[in-house]
C-alpha cells in the first residue's frame, strides 16, 4: 500500500492528510521561527494525477519563492519519508478564491477531482488564508510543551540545564549571554525556549527569534524604511532568545544590526540567551567583535543523549500519548537515533501513525517495516566494530581489550569499548559483560567511570568523539 497503510491495507490517507502531516512534522524539525515563517501558512491545493503533483498553496510569493527553493529539498525529503516513496510537489502563491474545497474521503490511491462542498476545514483554511502573515513584527512565540519539565536530564546535558534554569531564575544577573551549543536534534531549542517560558511565566518580557527571522525582518524594515521601530523593538525587552545564531555568519550587514542589538542589550542588564550548532571558533563568517562576545559569556554544550536518556525519553512521550509500545519496539527506535531525540522523535511520530491505525497496538515486525529506513547498514554498529575502532584509534590491540592484561592503557581502552558498547547498541550489561570476559558489574563500572571522566577529560572526549565518528554515528 501507498501511505501510513493499516495492515489489512484498507486504510489510506487523503493527501490533505498528507500534507497535514509533513507540516506536523515539519514543526518538530525546524525551530519554531522558521516554521512560523515558512510552513505554518501552507495549505494543501491539489493532487494533479496527470503529472503526479502536489500542489501547496503559499500565503505570498516571497514565502512561496523560498518554499520552492530553498526549502525544497527538506520539505520534500520529510514528505518522501512519510509517503514511503518519492513526491514530486511545488509551492503558488493561493489567493483566498484559490483555496479548494477539502477531499477528505478520497484515498491516495485513487486521487480524483475534489468535489466541491461546503466544510468546516475549508472555512478554516480560508481563514488561514486570510491572514497570510510574514514575521511583520516577530511574536513572542514559544511552544508551550518546551518547559523545563518536560526535559530528560542526564549526563549529557546537565550542566546546560541547571545552567539554563539558573538564568531563567535570574535573568540578566549571572550568566550573560549564555551561549549553548551542540549537534542538531540535541534539544537546544527545547531548552531554549524553556527558559523563556519560564521567564514569561515570571513576568518577563521575553523574545524568542530564530536568526533567520531576525535576517528576514531586518531586511523587510530596511526595504520599508522602519529600522527605528525594529530597533526600538528589540530594545525593549527583558530576554533575548536567539536561536541558530550560526546563520548569522556570513551576513555581514545583519551581523552589524545585531552587534548594536546585542551591545545595546547587555548594557542595560538585560538577558541574552544564544544557540549555535558549533562553538562560536568554529563558525566561520562570524564578525570577529561578534566571536568574541559570544565567548564572552558561559558557554555550555550539549552532548548526544545516552541510552538511558533516550529511553526516558521515549517514556515520557508514551505516557503523553497514553499509548504502549513493547520492550522490543523500544528498544528498536532507542538504539536507532543514537545522536539525535528529534530523529527518535520521527520514529515516534511514524509509529504512532500506525499504531493509531493498527487499533492502538504495533507489532515489533511492523514497526521494523516502518522504521527500516532509519538503519544505514554501512553504519551498523556492532560489538565487533566498536572494538576494531577503539583499538585502532586507542593503539591497543583488539586481542588485549578482550584480553586479561591490566596496564593502564589496555584498561582505558576496555572501558572506552564497554561504554560504547553500552551506548551505541541494544546490549544489556551482562550480555557485554560475555563478550569481554567480565561480570555485570564490571562493565557498570567502566560505563559510570566514563561517563564521569568525559565530563572532565578533554582528551578522553576527543578520543571518544573519534571512535563514534570512525563508527558513523
Ligand atoms: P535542536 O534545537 O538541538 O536541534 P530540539 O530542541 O528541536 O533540538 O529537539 C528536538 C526534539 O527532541 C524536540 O521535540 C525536543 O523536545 C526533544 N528533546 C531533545 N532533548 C530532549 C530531552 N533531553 N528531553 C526531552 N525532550 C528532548
Ligand atoms: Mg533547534
Amino acid at each position: 500500500m501507498y501511505l501510513l497503510s493499516g495492515s489489512k491495507g484498507d486504510k489510506t490517507v487523503t493527501p490533505q492528510e498528507l500534507w497535514a502531516t509533513v507540516k506536523s512534522q515539519l514543526e518538530m524539525q525546524m525551530d519554531r521561527g522558521s516554521y512560523e515563517t515558512w510552513i505554518k501558512h501552507t495549505h494543501f491545493l491539489e493532487y494533479r494525477a496527470a503529472d503526479g503533483h502536489f500542489v501547496i498553496g503559499a500565503p505570498n510569493a516571497y514565502v512561496c519563492e523560498m518554499l520552492n527553493t530553498r526549502l525544497m529539498p527538506k520539505v520534500q525529503r520529510v514528505m518522501g519519508d512519510i509517503a514511503n516513496q518519492k513526491v514530486t510537489l511545488y509551492f503558488q502563491v493561493a489567493h483566498e478564491e484559490t483555496v479548494p474545497t477539502p477531499v477528505d474521503d478520497m484515498p491516495l490511491m485513487r486521487f480524483a477531482p475534489p468535489q466541491p462542498q461546503e466544510t468546516q476545514d475549508a472555512l478554516s483554511i480560508a481563514e488561514i488564508v486570510r491572514s497570510p502573515r510574514l514575521p511583520d513584527l516577530p511574536q513572542n512565540e514559544l511552544n508551550a510543551r518546551y518547559t523545563f519539565d518536560r526535559f530528560v536530564v542526564n549526563k549529557s546535558n546537565e550542566m546546560v540545564f541547571q545552567a539554563a534554569c539558573a538564568v531563567a531564575e535570574a535573568p540578566g544577573t549571572v550568566y550573560n549571554p549564555f551561549l549553548i551549543y551542540g549537534g542538531v536534534g540535541l534539544g537546544k531549542t527545547h531548552i531554549l525556549q524553556a527558559i523563556g517560558n519560564e521567564c514569561t511565566a515570571r513576568g518577563k518580557k521575553v523574545l524568542y527569534v530564530s536568526s533567520e527571522v531576525f535576517v528576514t525582518e531586518l531586511i523587510q524594515a530596511i526595504r520599508s524604511g522602519t529600522t527605528a521601530m525594529f530597533r526600538q523593538r528589540y530594545r525593549t525587552i527583558d530576554v533575548l532568545l536567539v536561536d541558530d545564531v550560526q546563520f548569522f555568519a556570513s551576513k555581514e550587514s545583519t551581523q552589524e544590526e545585531f552587534f548594536h542589538t546585542y551591545n545595546a542589550l547587555l548594557n542595560w542588564n538585560k538577558q541574552i540567551v544564544m544557540v549555535s550548532d558549533k562553538h562560536p571558533r568554529d563558525l566561520n563568517g562570524l564578525d570577529e567583535r561578534l566571536r568574541s562576545r559570544f565567548q564572552g559569556g558561559l558557554l555550555a554544550d550539549i552532548q548526544a543523549p545516552e541510552f538511558e536518556t533516550r529511553r526516558s525519553i521515549l517514556q515520557m512521550w508514551m505516557q503523553e500519548r497514553g499509548v504502549e509500545l513493547d520492550t522490543a519496539v523500544l528498544d528498536m527506535m532507542t538504539q536507532r537515533a543514537p545522536s539525535s531525540v528529534r530523529e527518535l522523535e520521527g520514529m515516534f511520530v511514524q509509529l504512532l501513525a500506525q499504531v493509531k491505525l493498527n487499533g492502538g497496538h504495533i507489532s515489533q515486525q511492523r514497526a521494523e517495516h516502518t522504521l527500516t529506513r532509519y538503519v544505514q547498514p554501512r553504519n551498523r554498529i556492532t560489538v565487533e566494530r566498536i572494538i576494531e575502532i577503539t583499538a585502532m584509534k586507542t593503539g591497543v590491540s583488539a586481542t588485549d581489550i578482550l584480553g586479561k592484561k591490566r596496564s593502564e592503557q589496555i584498561n582505558g581502552a576496555r572501558q572506552i569499548a564497554m561504554y560504547l558498547c553500552r551506548e551505541m547498541t541494544q546490549l544489556s550489561l551482562p550480555q557485554i559483560g560475555d563478550t569481554f570476559g567480565r561480570n555485570h558489574t564490571t562493565v557498570m563500572h567502566a560505563c559510570q567511570k566514563i561517563t564521569t571522566d568525559l565530563l572532565v577529560n578533554v582528551a578522553l572526549k576527543a578520543r571518544v568523539e573519534k571512535i563514534k565518528k570512525a563508527l558513523g554515528s
